[in-house]
């Protein structure tokens, strides 16, 4: 055991990680910790701690969770102080719901724990994820320093990181392959109601979300544009497919800003809300189908996704 404690063991957890690769290429010492405590390889997997550790540290801790029954990557997330995106970004999509027991990788602060492949620079990550950032030089130094690195790595001719080396990018959510919902009021849910046009018992196979004319739609999920234009009730209508065969549904657009074969990511325009088709007003008429082709409620489409992914090992 490391004298300091837990919170000395694991207040490097990540950062003694970076050290111990690091160490031997640059010589660096460290006068007031031993140099080579023996949870410094890559390889060791990070410890459990008191979620409260981690949540009041003011430095980048990262550390193991063992799942509970009935816990979730947003319950999880919560009691360390982090996000759930956070964590799916680290651990993957496996994460969302985990079997009790299962060990999910947290951190204090939103992020993403990245692993170097061979070649990688700083710069060519920095590249790769500093998207839309107004400050790309402020993004590097926070790595360098949240990561514990040599600045030499900041610099444009530095040699490439150590490959395998974890790197803690603070912000960075790479594009997760799941439904993300827009926070839009919901004005007709999954199920059957009165039609308010047509005056009849109907199945309402989606959700229907109330947005002004003209608000940009983005798609929930990745994939491919499978339809793009006019369709008998939808009116203009765009269906994204997935990756595993799942689709979503687009509807009553007053405008289409893609087209069929496009690869789309949860950032694309891909129309904007209207009214057209069997529409009393401007919404968006959002809806979800399964491999099958048939529509499911929009909230199970996370379920799916993982019962297809473990049915497909
Ligand atoms: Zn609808």
């Amino acid at each position: 055991m490391v004298r300091g404690g837990a919170l000395g063991l694991l207040g490097v957890g990540l950062l003694t990680v970076a050290g111990g690769v690091l160490g031997p290429l640059i010589g660096r010492t460290q006068p007031h910790q031993p140099m080579y405590p023996d949870n410094l390889l890559v390889t060791t997997p990070l410890k459990p701690v008191d979620p409260e550790v981690l949540k009041r540290a003011d430095r980048l801790l990262l550390a193991t969770h063992r799942a509970r029954p009935g816990e979730d990557v947003w319950s999880i997330a919560k009691r360390y102080g982090t996000d759930g995106y956070s964590l799916l970004s680290t651990n993957g999509l496996e994460a969302y719901r985990p079997k009790a027991g299962q060990p999910v990788k947290v951190s204090n602060i939103p992020g993403f724990l990245y692993t170097v492949k061979q070649g990688e620079t700083l710069r060519i990550l920095l590249q790769r994820f500093q998207r839309g950032r107004e400050h790309p030089e402020l993004f590097l130094w926070e790595i360098i320093r949240l990561n514990d690195l040599p600045p030499f790595y900041a610099v444009a001719m530095a040699p490439p990181l150590p490959v395998g080396l974890p790197l803690f990018l603070p912000h960075v959510y790479p594009e997760l392959d799941m439904f993300t919902f827009p926070n839009w009021r919901r004005t007709s849910g999954f199920g059957v109601r009165r039609h308010p046009l047509l005056r009849v018992r109907r199945f309402h196979e989606g959700w229907d979300l109330a947005k002004p004319y003209g608000t940009p739609v983005f798609p929930i999920r990745k994939g491919i544009v499978s339809y793009a234009g006019w369709k008998e009730g939808y009116g203009n209508l765009v269906t994204v497919r997935h990756s595993d065969g799942m689709e979503s549904w687009y509807g009553h657009l007053s405008s289409v800003r893609t087209r069929v074969g496009r690869s789309v990511t949860r950032s694309t325009l891909i129309g904007r809300v209207g009214s057209t088709g069997l529409s009393t007003g401007p919404h968006l008429h959002l809806e979800v189908r399964n491999r099958q082709g048939n529509p499911i409620n929009p909230s199970e489409g996370q379920n799916y996704i993982l019962r297809y992914k473990r049915s497909s090992k």
